[in-house]
């Protein structure tokens, strides 16, 4: 087992394929964004290996995520085998966070792999807005891929950043259109990593302001439902739909959590809101045996801060690194 020095087990494995993408959203990547070279990023086969060793070590649930996870050539035969796992019970789920680009030709393949739900990033259904946040992504595109995700039967949550001057116009439509389709919505605050350090200081939309202005139009219930994660949810009378709301502030989340996240160059980050992480390149890269990987991986895990150093108003404190390093 995977246990934390502060006595949390350690379950839950977020796993950047790549670091590469096919969008460049604000708040994530610089529009000359510089990514890994591709003899520091670890192959399938090493990814494989990493996962086979968490999942020795008690992790029961993988997300994917990227960058963008679809983007990687030959995600597909991972999943396959990763699906294979989840089939045979060596794990209990395997998920994926995608920006939706690629789903109209993939959400078929993720269903028949094992796959059952995802979680796709939205964050406005207005074209032009769309086309500025994510400079130049097709509204369209994303969109068939979530009628495809749904024609596949894969539960989607539709993750949506909150921006002023975007959610505080868009987000009711949003929320309107994902509960008509059967989605889960999720608002995000802004995170102060990377390029989210300054959109949160200029356009970060507080959640306690959203959740008054959709409450405006709808009767909001605090819901007991858990996504396994950081999300509190609210229930929609009207749609009868949810919706959840994830803050980076507070340490509310951090006694419980379970989550270590690794970098398509085999960089554990026991921590989102840290800049600690442990090499495991080197000894995937090293010929060492699978003993002296578990014992690497332990060592990741000791390294898990009581809590993260997220903090208002005190960005500079914040890591450097884009969120799409490890995935969210
Ligand atoms: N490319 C995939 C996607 O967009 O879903 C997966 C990777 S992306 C880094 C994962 C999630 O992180 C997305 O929902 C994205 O909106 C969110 N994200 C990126 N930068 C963020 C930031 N600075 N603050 C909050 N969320 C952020
Ligand atoms: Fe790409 Fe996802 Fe980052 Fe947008 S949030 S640039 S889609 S990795």
């Amino acid at each position: 087992m995977l246990i934390d020095s502060f006595k949390r087990p350690i379950e839950y494995l977020r796993l950047s394929l790549t670091d590469r993408c096919d969008l460049r959203c604000v708040y994530c990547m610089s529009e000359r964004m510089r990514f890994e070279p591709h003899d520091q990023i670890l192959s399938l086969e090493e990814i494989e290996r990493v996962c086979a060793a968490f999942i020795r070590l008690g992790v029961r649930k993988i997300r994917l995520t990227g960058g963008e996870p679809l983007v990687r050539r030959n995600a597909l035969h991972l999943i396959g085998i990763l699906g294979e796992w989840v089939r045979d019970g060596r794990l209990g789920e395997l998920t994926l966070t995608t920006n939706g680009t690629r789903l109209a030709e993939f959400a078929g393949h993720l269903a028949a792999a094992g796959i059952r739900r995802i979680n796709v990033s939205l964050d406005t259904l207005d074209p032009e807005r769309f086309a500025a946040l994510t400079r130049g992504g097709r509204l369209e595109r994303v969109l068939e891929g979530l009628a495809a995700a749904r024609a596949a039967g894969l539960r989607v949550r539709v993750n949506a950043v909150a921006l002023r001057g975007v959610t505080d116009r868009d987000g009711p439509a949003l929320v309107e259109w994902c509960h008509g389709q059967g989605f889960d919505l999720c608002f995000i605050e802004v995170m102060p990593l990377g390029e989210g350090r300054a959109v949160q200081d200029a356009a970060s939309l507080p959640l306690a302001e959203l959740r008054g202005l959709l409450e405006r139009r709808w009767t909001l219930a605090d819901s007991p439902y858990r996504s396994g994660g950081p999300a509190r949810y609210v229930q929609v009378a009207e749609t009868g739909g949810r919706i959840g709301f994830i803050a980076p502030e507070g340490h509310g989340f951090c006694h419980e959590c379970n989550r270590v996240r690794m970098s398509c160059t085999g960089l554990l980050y026991p921590c989102l809101g840290r800049e600690v992480a442990h090499d495991l390149r080197p000894v995937l890269r090293s010929g060492a045996g699978d003993s002296d990987l578990d014992r690497h991986l332990s060592d990741g895990i000791a390294l898990k801060p009581a809590h993260h150093a997220f903090a208002a108003g005190c960005s500079a404190a914040s890591p450097a690194r884009a969120m799409s390093v490890t995935g969210g």
